[in-house]
């Protein structure tokens, strides 16, 4: 039995901890399966860490 891979929007939202807390888990246990995804967040993760939010001055 193999779960559907999330869409990175999933994947996006999981990283932002935005899902529901049932959903996460989803993606969380997901994550521990496979490796494509693990490496699509690692990704994710980096290339966020590369480009800081834009920090909002008011
Ligand atoms: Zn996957």
């Amino acid at each position: 039995m193999r779960d559907p891979c999330p869409e990175d929007e999933a994947l996006g939202a999981y990283m932002d901890h935005v899902l529901s807390p049932e959903r996460q888990a989803e993606v969380e246990s997901h994550l521990i399966t496979c490796r494509i995804c693990r490496e699509v967040l690692a990704l994710a993760i980096k290339s966020k860490t590369l480009v800081p939010d834009p920090v909002i001055t008011k």
